[in-house]
């Protein structure tokens, strides 16, 4: 390795091999791998309902904020800061402190970019450090009982209780080549690049864009903002999808609420996910790029705005998308995609590769709770932070292994099941695990917890307590057709989807 250069993952896995001087080991209740927001919501729910376990915290990157340290810069939260983050640390610029506790509105257009997300983790970790209860090893990994960091240092630890693990291995396309063949002298890169052009006023003759989930679309959007015609952009859209959107989704508390009893009827009165997603559109509560096409077989949970769509849509008018399925190489002739070849629209194209993995990172994890680990694998909606917050609070409050696993309901599809990681089918079955976790935690007396924190999107931390209240008791009966959707689940009433094994044992 020359001086200097940073070491890689085999490198600080080398150190950690060759460790043979015992330095003073340390001693903590829990070893947390990464500081990213599943980690962090972790150790922030733990750190304060636990008020004597102490943390080791150890992440191979510089910052605290995993992969958004890779994110494009114009990238942002595509829903409201005011519910996403940490418990203890508010997020949305429209926070209101009171001595009570702090309020935090919905506003759809509040939401954090790159920079202010970074800060915010920065300051989530500088926090837990001055507690004096949590150590934190930058550039580093853990193995064996070791923490390898950056700088050659090495600790042995000794872990009281448990190691706790991310789950995920989100790849955003910064950290990675793309997955097709790109021929030398074709301009190709992810959409930092943008950033760099933008800063330097470049702007190239033509534009083609890979990729239709968040970051293609950001990608878009921001070409189209900032003056590019949308004549000028190609736009590579294998599969379409289905988007939220996010103006009558997350407008207000009472919008919220509103939503929420709209897509218990839709659920409750639809038997398939597609007659779902068809009311659901009707209410304007998703959109596609292209209405009057076949409806799209994707979802992910990307979101988007309504003037945003309606921007997206000037590409497809000017002709613009290509849906010839995936792109397989480039070259200066154009693209091959699966199902033809394109030309590249003109010699001064730059190639945008916003191409996503598979499960977005995510293992299936069936049982994260294990006699010497918790895995934090996604369990709430579209919702890492909560999810996080949720197993921490199982590992403290519920006593047995068997037991806090028996209240998780893993929403990651495994090998064999029926419904698939991005397809329609999977928003039902989410939604469903997501009641189903309510209704475990309120049976555990989690109730009063759920309603304060402020990473839950139903909490007094957003919308007012009387207007919770009303929803639940008043004549909406919000529990009522919750309950509702959850017996027709279990009695099969979705003909397209399957309730996962772990979720009927
Ligand atoms: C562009 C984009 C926008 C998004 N917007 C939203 C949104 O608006 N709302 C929302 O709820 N979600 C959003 N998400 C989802 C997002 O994935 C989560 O919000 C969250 O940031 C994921 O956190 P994580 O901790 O699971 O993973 P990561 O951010 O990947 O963090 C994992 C960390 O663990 C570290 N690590 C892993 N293994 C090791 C090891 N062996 N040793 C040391 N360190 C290790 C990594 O270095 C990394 O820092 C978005 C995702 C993307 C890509």
């Amino acid at each position: 390795m020359a001086a200097g250069e940073e070491p890689n993952d085999e490198e600080l896995q080398r150190r950690a091999d060759n460790f043979d001087t015992e330095k003073a080991a340390l001693a903590v209740d829990y070893l947390v791998v990464g500081a990213g927001l599943a980690s962090l919501a972790f150790l922030d729910e733990l750190l304060s309902l636990d008020s004597k376990a102490t943390f080791a915290l150890v992440d191979k990157n510089e910052a605290p904020g995993g992969h958004w340290n890779f994110a494009y810069p114009f990238v942002r939260l595509h829903q409201p800061a005011a519910y996403y983050g940490v418990s203890s640390e508010p997020l949305a610029a429209g926070a209101k402190r009171s001595c009570m506790m702090t309020f935090e509105p919905y506003d759809n257009k509040d939401l954090a970019d790159k920079e202010k997300l970074l800060a915010y983790f920065a300051r989530a970790v500088h926090r837990f450090e001055a507690t004096g209860r949590v150590q934190y090893f930058a550039r580093a990994t853990f193995s064996d009982g070791i923490i390898a960091c950056a700088d050659g240092s090495k600790r042995s630890v000794n872990v009281v209780r448990k190691l706790v693990l991310p789950a995920s291995n989100v790849v955003v396309p910064a950290m990675r080549p793309p997955a097709y063949a790109v021929a030398e002298g074709v301009d190709c890169g992810p959409a930092n690049i943008l950033s760099s052009d933008e800063e330097s006023g470049r702007l190239r003759t033509s534009y083609v864009v890979v990729g239709a989930g968040k970051t293609g679309v950001d990608s878009v959007l921001l070409l189209l903002r900032r003056g590019v015609p949308a004549s000028a952009i190609t736009w590579v859209v294998s599969q379409d999808c289905w988007y939220f959107l996010r103006d009558y989704i997350f407008h207000s508390g009472s919008a919220f609420l509103g939503m929420s009893v709209k897509m218990l009827d839709a659920l409750n009165e639809c038997s398939d996910s597609s007659s779902f997603f068809h009311k659901m559109e009707a209410m304007r509560l998703v959109g596609r790029l292209d209405p009057s096409r076949p409806p799209p077989t994707t979802f992910r949970g990307a979101t988007v705005d309504i003037e945003e769509l309606e921007l997206l849509r000037t590409v497809e008018a000017a002709g613009g998308v290509v849906r010839l399925g995936r792109v397989t190489a480039i070259d200066a002739t154009g693209i091959t995609l699966q199902q033809g070849h394109v030309a590249l629209p003109s010699a001064d194209t730059l190639v945008v590769d916003c191409s996503a993995n598979g499960t977005d990172g995510y293992a299936p994890i069936r049982t994260p709770f294990e006699a010497d680990r918790i895995h934090l694998t996604p369990c709430y909606s579209f919702n890492i932070g909560f999810g996080a917050a949720i197993l921490a609070w199982l590992e403290k409050n519920v006593e047995t292994d068997e037991r806090k696993n028996a209240n998780v309901f893993t929403i990651i599809p495994e090998p064999g099941d029926v419904v698939k990681w991005g397809s329609p089918a999977l928003l039902p079955l989410i939604l469903y695990g997501q009641f189903k976790m309510d209704k475990s935690l309120e049976r555990l007396g989690a109730s009063s917890w759920m309603l304060t924190h402020r990473t839950h999107q139903a909490s007094m931390k957003h919308i007012s307590l009387c207007k919770l209240l009303w929803a639940v008791i008043g004549p909406t009966r919000l529990m009522a057709r919750r309950d509702q959707f959850l017996a027709k689940m279990e009695a099969g009433g979705f003909t397209d989807v399957q309730l996962h094994r772990r979720h009927v044992a």
